[in-house]
């Protein structure tokens, strides 16, 4: 034994050591302290001196400074819920758009203002460190975007949760112009590395696929098992989500895929090092890319896979991390809801039966009975075109086992129907979770069956789902049929987007309505305040200059200071109806170039536009030309006397909707009556202080109920005359005949004026208003010009305007997704905050 042996060997750091259990505390919330943490953030963990430190370095440093201040609270977040008994909200969804996380995360721990000045203390403006972050652009759209407006708002309502996705490699494409065409390039947000995610690679599941099913003597039960062909492992992502300013972290846990250890060895052996490559690129593809489509289902092998592999790792990791050993599976409801966001999650139904039923042997019934308990299904659509359904040999292919579960639970449904209703054919065919030729498993059909509850997002959009789309199912159970009309985070939209109006709130109602949004009504009365008024215009301004910046840099003019900011961004589709728009702006320009109109009759208007398109979807693509088209030919004719400007600024994502949104005057929502389920867009845009021009759809009927007809400018037929219309037989063509200007603008676009005079490029548009027109574009046009100069002669009194700019904020702070989880709370998940 030497001399050394004898000094005690260091006491190992279990559970219960004051360590383990406050593993870390935060670094002091000072200027002092931040720049303390920052510069080792930078030297240690960077390797870099402040001197010789790029761009990066210090955005990632700062990055990793900010996530200092929240990991205490993270990890006891995380404790607590382990230890804690009440029911958590798992929240199921394939997208998140989250927005750049920096400015967020400063905002929820109170450390904007440190920060600040530490920075500057380091001599580095914090603003370009907030424009050094590539977004993670994880989402599509309006849906993904709803996701990080939930997950923000059940951290700042303390709801114990976990946000579980995929951690897609490229997320939503960056779309560039060239000839004014889209054209799609690989987004590579994870370039700069990641500062605001942990890797657990000890925490990964595994995730099987395909093969065989066989059944088994199981000391005298019969049972089945699947035996897979192939499998992944799912390694989890985690990223901290901040409540505001309550101390509460939750987390967002995404899955990233890489290929197994089995897959590695057998080729390794095999000494084949491209097939060993090939396999490994293979596993990683499932989560390589984000599918760029958000409302028609893609027929991808592919997407199928992602969407198991993700809920099938999550459901894995909820049973055996978060659940404590030896649980009562019986009490799973009281534990858990997992929120499927649309159909992409629902394969989570038919693999929460395969683990109770083939892994922890339960009996059928017993996990049926739990598994209606455990599920919830949010529908987001009314097309038709977009219910996802997938081909039964695909299913069967890919996921044997589950194709099995989906059948007996197929079964036992049309038996209760039929004890229901009898034998009624049409409704056994049409309520039938296997639709026939080609035979498919229609997605929401087993999600509404499964589901304790299926949520519309407005209150229109569940009125037509339990009326049209799911009218059987409402039928036979209409007790699972609510309502939750979608919110947006006041913290990202408000707050962070439009810092100027929170000062002119905050100085008018003090603080505290940025978690209790309803108090914004406390503004009507400012409204009738002169100065306010004065105060809420100048902000407005002031937000047009900063967007200035943005189209300076792109298009070399900026907004007139009395253009009137009309804008309308959000996915490039049909039902949305650009199109409307485009055909008011050719209305327009119509009137001066024939001498109709003298343009300085013209109220000044800039027409903004911020829309991707599926790369796949050719007529979208072609409006987005046609847009670019128009607004070259607009912009540039010295007739118009500089009176109207179009602009598109390419890549309409969170952070640019950040920068338009809080600068606009009138918010376009002008989708046909009874296609646009919510939206979401709209309530950003009223909480900001845009006025809207919209049709009675999704949200938008919400909107004006609240805000009042005279601070709303409506138009268009509503849903029952759209359904009467097609139901009298529609003919666009009639509605062009009817209406001299509605030709002249669909002719100036077959002229060729906009495309150099070659008539063919956008004569595919027009053609399919004359002769198709699904949703109604000509239909709607009258009615939308004439909105349109109330729009005009409602902005002629500033004043008058800017008061219902601040009706629509203090009207409308029903929108906050705080709002939209109590919601979900009180009538799906009965779940409760902590503390
Ligand atoms: C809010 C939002 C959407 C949804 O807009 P809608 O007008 O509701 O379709 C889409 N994309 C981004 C980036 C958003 O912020």
């Amino acid at each position: 034994m030497s001399e050394n042996d004898k000094t005690p060997a260091p006491r190992p750091l279990t559970a219960t050591h004051p360590l383990a259990l406050a593993p870390v505390s935060s670094p002091p919330a000072t200027v002092d302290g931040f720049v303390r943490e920052f510069l080792v953030n930078l030297n240690l963990e960077r390797g870099v001196a402040l001197s010789s430190a790029t761009e990066t370095d210090k955005y990632l440093a700062l990055a990793s400074t900010v996530r200092d201040y929240l990991v205490a609270r993270w990890l006891e977040d995380q404790r607590r819920q382990r230890a804690d008994q009440s029911k958590a909200v798992c929240y199921l969804s394939a997208e998140y758009l989250l927005g750049r996380q920096l400015d967020n995360n400063l905002l929820a721990s109170g450390l904007t203002d440190i920060a600040t000045q530490a920075l500057a203390a380091c001599g580095i403006d914090i603003d370009s460190m907030r424009a050094h972050e590539v977004e993670p652009g994880l989402g599509n759209g309006g849906l993904g975007r709803l996701a990080a407006c939930f997950i923000d708002s059940l951290a700042t309502l303390s709801v114990p949760s976990i946000g579980y996705g995929i951690r897609y490699e490229y997320g939503i494409f960056r779309q560039v112009f060239r000839d004014g065409q889209q054209i799609e390039k690989p987004d590579a947000w994870l370039a700069l590395g990641s500062p605001w995610e942990f890797r657990h690679p000890e925490a990964a599941q595994t995730v099987s696929f395909a093969g065989h099913t066989e059944t088994y003597d199981d000391d005298g039960v019969l049972r089945s098992r699947w035996v897979p062909a192939w499998s992944v492992r799912a390694v989890p992502y985690n990223y901290m989500v901040p409540g505001y300013q309550n101390g509460r972290v939750n987390t967002l846990r995404l899955w990233s895929a890489e290929a197994t250890k089995a897959f590695d060895l057998r080729t390794f052996n095999s000494g084949d090092y491209v097939e060993a490559v090939r396999a490994q690129t293979f596993a990683e593809n499932i989560s390589k890319v984000l599918y760029p489509e958000d409302s028609t289902p893609q027929g991808k092998e592919l997407r199928l896979q992602q969407q198991y592999f993700f809920v099938a790792a999550s459901i894995a990791d909820y049973m055996s991390k978060v659940l404590p050993e030896d649980f009562d599976l019986t009490k799973l409801p009281d534990r858990v809801i997992f929120q499927l966001n649309d159909t992409h999650p629902v394969i989570a139904v038919p693999e929460m039966m395969r683990v109770l039923v083939d892994e922890r042997k339960l009996d059928w019934d017993a996990a049926w009975a739990i598994t209606q308990k455990c599920f919830a299904y949010t529908c987001h659509t009314l097309l038709p075109e977009a219910l996802e359904v997938w081909s039964v040999d695909l299913l069967g292919r890919l996921l044997p086992r589950h194709l099995e579960i989906i059948y007996r639970i197929n079964d036992e449904f049309l038996l209760a129907v039929r004890e229901r209703f009898g034998d009624d054919e049409r409704r056994l065919r049409d309520m039938s979770i296997i639709s026939e030729n080609p035979a498919s498993v229609r997605m929401a059909y087993l999600a509404t069956v499964a589901g304790a509850k299926v949520n519309g997002v407005a209150e229109l959009h569940s009125q037509l789902l339990r009326e049209k789309v799911l009218h059987d199912f409402d039928e036979m159970m209409p007790e699972k049929f609510t309502n939750v009309t979608n919110g947006v985070t006041p913290r990202r939209f408000m707050r962070l987007a439009n810092p100027e109006l929170s000062e002119l709130i905050t100085a008018a109602l003090g603080t505290g309505w940025l978690t209790d949004l309803e108090r914004l009504r406390e503004l009507e009365s400012y409204a009738e305040d002169a100065d306010f008024r004065a105060a809420f215009a100048g902000v407005k301004a002031a937000n047009k200059r900063r967007l200035n910046e943005v189209l300076l840099a792109r298009d070399g003019f900026a907004i007139a200071d009395d253009h009137l900011l009309d804008v309308m961004v959000k996915r490039l589709h049909e039902y949305k109806r650009q199109m409307l728009k485009v055909l008011h702006i050719v209305t327009l320009y119509e009137r001066v170039v024939s001498g109709r109109v003298a343009a300085s009759d013209l109220q000044p208007r800039t027409f903004i536009f911020g829309a991707k398109a599926a790369p796949g979807y050719a007529m979208a693509k072609r409006v987005i030309h046609l847009i670019n088209a128009v607004g070259s030919v607009v912009n540039s004719d010295p007739r118009l006397e500089g009176r109207l400007k179009v602009v598109f600024p390419p890549n309409y994502n969170v952070t640019l909707a950040e920068r338009v949104i809080p600068a606009a005057d009138l918010s376009e929502q002008i989708s046909l009556a009874g296609k646009e389920a919510s939206g979401t867009g709209n309530m950003k845009f009223a909480l900001n202080g845009a006025l809207t021009i919209g049709t009675d759809d999704g949200a938008n009927v919400e909107i004006r109920e609240l805000v009042g007809d005279d601070n709303f400018f409506l138009f268009g037929m509503s849903e029952p005359e759209v359904e009467e219309l097609w139901a009298r037989g529609y003919r666009p063509g009639e509605f062009a005949q009817a209406d001299d200007e509605l030709r002249r603008a669909l002719d100036l676009i077959s002229s060729g004026v906009f495309s150099g005079g070659d008539r063919s490029t956008f004569e595919p548009i027009v053609s399919n208003l004359l002769y198709d027109d699904r949703f109604m574009v000509l239909a709607d046009y009258t009615s939308y010009i004439a909105a349109q100069e109330r729009v005009d002669a409602a902005y002629a009194d500033r004043d008058a305007w800017t008061r219902s700019a601040i009706l629509n904020v203090a009207r409308t702070g029903f929108f906050s997704s705080d709002r939209s989880i109590r919601d979900y709370i009180d009538r799906i998940w009965h779940a409760q905050p902590v503390r």
